[in-house]
């Protein structure tokens, strides 16, 4: 096997320098600046990698559908002459509402190209949630299908008059003056395109945050955080020459956007996308056939493979998988030693935000792993844990103490801004920190655990409870599919620790199993921590992009109201 790119973790992170990061990277002929899009497409498609592919769908009809870094060269040039021919101007806002086909990608990086915003919509959501981001987001173009535009998009043109233009994917004709054929303005357009001038603070990507804890917030992201994709893709995804990468996000979630799209192409890698939702057997099939050598994905997928027997190694020929990785929410220790089992590699997880544009906290394929943790800051990123309730920031020297988990300002990829909310974006920042909203603690070999957000955290009798420590403990049950853990006002004690539990198939949802399950817990944690109720439920409700709504639990509980639903992942 191929030898890790970082070797050394404590060397790297002591001599790291985004400067020779930057040198790594070409920037725009003649001096012009930085371009995300000429570092994922252009560069590469005048060299060596022209006719690589990099690219590959697989559509939902089994069929394969590849892009070399050539094609994706032309068909962008492309798309950004059309912008330009439809008079948009830089920094104009362009989204996309579309699964995960070649038309999303090469509007994305055609968009980045032009130096337009580019804005990925989830296809899923409905009409509500795509007017709340089209109009917070001062969209100019959408690009589209005629199916969502008739069924979503139509009804909300009335309110929405600086949306100029809807380009759709599959209509040949225009409909009228502003929803337009993009297969004939493709065909029209010019496949050379010269990049302008790109400043490395221009506005690139705007992402609206998961809305796991309230109404999404609408990030603001920048050329140069092309820095952090292509480093954390040497370093934590280890891309190696010839590498196939698969990364089963959407990119209407940061994560498959910044690793769906950006970080694969300018490591030069060739990165495979699957049109369909999850399917565990269409899955591990297309990690066979595929050979692919890094995967990418999230905590939820894995607990979905984890429920059923199959031990897909056995099974299926895996030889060729190095790597395989999570982010999203905590990954429960249970499920890094399961991945050795199942893939013969554990699963890293890697903590970041869609705030911080690409991966802060992570395991490394040379590092030990310590099941349950999230790893150690990426070379480049000092990350500390603090006391921020006061004027000052107080950050701890020592290890073991649990607070907030803050990142110092001024790498390359944290957001410059949430849409529209100032106030909100200055209150995450106290001195030369910006304040992740995550609590967490630093053990004494500098390995980060996640205890909880901050507003999830549960006060009890004196003590404060995160909700994963609980639920991890309640997963290692053998009845136990999945938990979800909140706080529950009990004026005698503060808050009392309240699960809600999934159980395995073939177990039964009675009295003697909910005793058995807080004796469990009460063994393994203390009655202080454990939980003192739990329901049983069929399925925790979750964000389209796969996180637990413990604050929907919450409501539901106390008879509140459910706060903004336009995330929740139906079905
Ligand atoms: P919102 O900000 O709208 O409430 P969100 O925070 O879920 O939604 P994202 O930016 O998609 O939106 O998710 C980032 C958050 O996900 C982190 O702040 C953290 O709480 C959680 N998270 C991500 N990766 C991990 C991880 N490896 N371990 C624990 N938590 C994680
Ligand atoms: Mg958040």
């Amino acid at each position: 096997m191929k030898e890790p790119n970082l070797t050394d973790y404590a060397k790297l992170y002591q001599q790291f320098d985004w400067q020779y990061v930057r040198s790594q990277l070409a920037g725009l002929p003649n001096g012009k600046g930085l371009n995300i899009a000429h570092e994922a497409v252009d560069r590469h498609a005048s060299g060596d990698l022209r006719n690589k592919v990099a690219l590959r769908f697989h559509r939902k009809k089994e069929n394969v559908e590849d892009y070399t870094y050539g094609d994706l060269k032309t068909q962008t040039s492309k798309f950004a002459n059309l912008l330009h021919g439809l008079k948009l101007k830089e920094g104009d806002r362009v989204f996309s509402l579309l699964g995960r086909v070649p038309d999303l990608y090469i509007a994305a990086l055609g968009s980045l190209k032009f130096k337009a915003v580019f804005c990925p919509l989830f296809s899923v959501f409905g009409p509500e949630p795509i007017f709340q981001r089209l109009s917070k987001g001062d969209a100019k173009v959408l690009v589209t299908n005629t199916s969502f535009y008739e069924k979503k998009i139509k009804g909300l043109l009335n309110r929405l008059p600086s949306l100029d233009f809807i380009l759709l994917t599959d209509s040949s004709d225009d409909l009228d003056m502003k929803a337009l054929s993009l297969t004939k303005l493709m065909e029209e357009a010019s496949g050379e395109f010269i990049i302008p001038s790109t400043d490395p603070e221009d506005p690139a990507l705007l992402h609206f945050t998961s809305g796991t804890t309230g109404m999404p917030k609408g990030a603001l992201h920048v050329h140069q955080a092309v820095l952090t994709h292509f480093a954390t893709g040497k370093y934590v995804l280890d891309f190696q020459k010839g590498d196939i990468f698969w990364c089963t996000a959407d990119p209407g979630w940061v994560t498959g956007t910044s690793y769906g799209i950006i970080s694969p192409l300018v490591n030069g890698v060739t990165s495979i996308i699957d049109e369909e939702e999850f399917d565990a057997l269409r899955w591990y099939s297309i990690l066979e056939k595929q050979k692919v050598n890094v995967w990418y994905t999230a905590p939820t997928a894995i607990r979905r493979l984890m429920r059923m027997e199959i031990v897909p190694k056995e099974k299926y020929d895996l030889s060729n998988l190095r790597l395989v990785l999570s982010v999203g929410e905590p990954l429960h220790p249970g499920a890094v030693s399961w991945g050795q089992k199942a893939f013969g590699v554990p699963v890293l997880d890697n903590w970041w935000q869609t705030e911080t544009g690409g991966i802060m906290i992570a395991n490394y394929r040379s590092m030990e792993v310590k099941p349950g943790s999230m790893g150690k800051p990426l070379p480049g990123i000092i990350a500390a844990i603090a006391d921020v309730e006061e004027a000052e920031i107080k950050i701890y020297d020592q290890p073991e103490n649990q607070g907030h988990l803050v990142l110092k300002k001024g790498f390359p990829s944290l957001f410059r801004g949430y849409l529209h909310e100032e106030e909100r974006y200055k209150k995450c920042f106290k001195g030369n920190w910006y304040i992740s909203g995550d609590l967490a603690k630093i053990d004494k070999d500098g390995y980060f655990w996640f205890i909880g957000r901050a507003d999830d955290i549960i006060k009890t009798s004196g003590h404060m409870v995160g909700p994963f420590e609980v639920e991890s403990t309640l997963m290692k049950h053998p009845a136990v599919v999945e938990a979800a853990v909140i706080g529950k006002p009990e004026p005698s004690i503060g808050e009392l620790v309240k699960a809600f539990v999934v159980l395995k198939e073939g177990f039964e949802p009675t009295d003697d199993m909910r005793q058995e399950l807080i004796g469990f817990a009460r063994k393994t944690m203390g009655p202080a921590v454990a939980p003192k109720e739990i329901s049983f439920i069929e399925s925790l409700p979750k964000t389209k992009s796969g996180k637990i709504l413990r604050r929907l639990l919450k409501a539901r509980e106390l008879g509140l109201p459910e706060g903004d639903l336009s995330t929740l992942e139906k079905g």
